[in-house]
Formats: structure tokens, sequence, C-alpha cells
């Protein structure tokens, strides 16, 4: 059994501030790499103990050199580095059981939650698929969907559980890892007991799988992406991608039957939106 394991940092418990996920030289962004990839650790020991054979560990955060990869469970595989296709899902495939996603934050606009964004927080003031607001963990686990893989399980602080679970359903396996009191201050769980239950929950949500609990979460066609952007400079950027309509001067749209074309889209926009100063 394969198992797809996408990791972000801004939601491991004792990860609170910007400066933490900052990547750079402070001591406080290293102990977050530190924290991030020992709670990859505790979600590859939970796979392995369901029966996972071979365990993919995509580094999902910023430019994607965070984990550490000696502190990683040697039974991971780990994908690093940056860009690379599909980003946070890069090579997911339908060779996988099912996908698990670590450290994830709530979508642009969610409060109180720790460092809520979606994709590109200096270029997405929203993301809507269908009509319907998008977070992080909903345009990756419709990604999955479209290659048969369902999310097995999902951790983060208490926005992001919630948000995950009202999207994907109440059957979802969610560790919340903090409460958060705003966009940079929350209650967290000691690592230690973050990553116990990590390691449980990984277990649990891989047997709902097992179970036929947990399916592939499919949007199906056809999308409709609308992405409102912070400026209209950012616009200006985005909008040069064919295909790419701009309805209003900081709203971007686009349509396609494919899925994984409209994920592309996405991130065109926000690597080309970013480039906006
Ligand atoms: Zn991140």
């Amino acid at each position: 059994m394969d198992v797809y394991v996408s990791v972000d940092m801004e939601g491991v418990a004792g990860v609170v501030s910007r400066e933490q996920v900052m990547p750079g030289e402070s001591h406080a962004y290293r102990r977050a790499c530190a924290l991030m990839t020992q709670e990859a650790s505790a979600v590859v020991a939970g796979a392995a103990a369901a029966g996972a054979t071979r365990v993919v560990v995509n580094d999902s955060h910023a430019q994607m050199t965070n984990l550490d990869p000696e502190l990683l469970d040697p039974r991971a595989e780990c994908s690093m580095g940056f860009p690379k296709p599909y980003y946070m899902m890069a090579g997911v495939g339908r060779n996988f059981a099912a996908a698990l996603f670590v450290g994830y934050h709530g979508g642009a606009g969610s409060a109180p939650a720790i460092l809520d964004h979606t994709y590109a927080s200096r270029v997405f003031r929203a993301v809507r698929l269908n009509g319907v607001r998008q977070t992080e963990t909903t345009l990756n686990a419709a990604l999955a969907g479209h290659h048969g893989v369902p999310v097995a399980m999902v951790s983060g602080d208490e926005a992001t559980c919630a948000e995950a679970r009202a999207a994907l359903g109440p059957d979802l396996v969610t560790v919340a890892t903090k409460a958060a009191f705003g966009n940079q201050a929350a209650y967290s769980l000691h690592p230690t007991v973050a990553r116990q239950r990590l390691e449980q929950a990984a277990r649990d949500g891989l047997g709902r799988v097992a179970a036929g609990q947990l399916r592939p979460w499919v949007v199906p066609p056809p999308y409709l992406l609308e992405c409102d952007v912070t400026t209209t400079h950012t616009a200006d950027y985005a909008s040069t991608i064919p295909g790419v309509e701009r309805p209003a001067g900081r709203t971007l749209r686009f349509e396609h039957d494919d899925y994984p074309t409209v994920f592309r889209a996405l991130l065109a926009i926000a690597l080309l939106g970013g480039l906006a100063g």
C-alpha cells in the first residue's frame, strides 16, 4: 500500500508566528522545521503501522525545502524543492491508497486561524470553485480525488479541522494541534502529544479508507475557478495567462473541464501574481 503525505508548516503544534514559517536563518524557523519534520515522522509511523509499504512525504511549505531529511522517519521517501508540478500535491497519482494532510491551515479569511491563507497570502483574498469557497485542503483533496485517492486525515488548528470536516465530510479523521486566538496566537498542544495523536489518527484514517468509510472526494466538472486577488497590479500580472479572464478589476476567472488543468491555472496565477510588487 502506497500512502501520500503532504506536509505544510502553519498547522504544526508549537508554530504560531510569521517569523517561524518564513524560510531563512532565524532560530525560530529552524526550530519550526524540526517540529514539522517530527510531525511528518509521526504520520509515517502511523501509516506503517496501518500496513503502508511505501510512504511519500511531500514538503508543501514555501520553497519546499523545510523538512530535515535526516530527521524524517527512514521508512519515508521525501520530495523536496521548488517549483515542482502540482506543488503541494507533487507526484500524487492512482498508485496511492490514501493522502494525509499534515500541518495544514485555514483558508484565506478564516478567523481565528493561525496564518490563514490560500496558496499565496500576497495574491489571493479568496478562491472559489463553482461558487464555493476553497481552502488548500479542498483544492488539494479535489486533485487527490481526481486520481481516485481519498483523504484519510487532516491536521492543523481547530479552524482547519472544522473547515476540512465541513467540506470533506464528518467521517474525516482530524487532529487539532492548536486553538487559535488570532492570526498569530494560539493555545498549542505539546509537540509530543500532537505526535502521539497524529500517529494514531494516521492509523485510524487509513483504517477507515480500508473499510470503505472514506471515499475519494470528487468535484464533478465543469469547473469555474474564480480568484479575488489582493490588488489590481496583481491582477495585471496574472491576467496575462492565456485563458484567464478578468471580469472585474481584482477578480480572475478560468473555466475548464479538466481539474488538473484548473489546478495548474491556480498555481500559475499564484506564481505570476506573486511577482507584482
Ligand atoms: Zn505553508
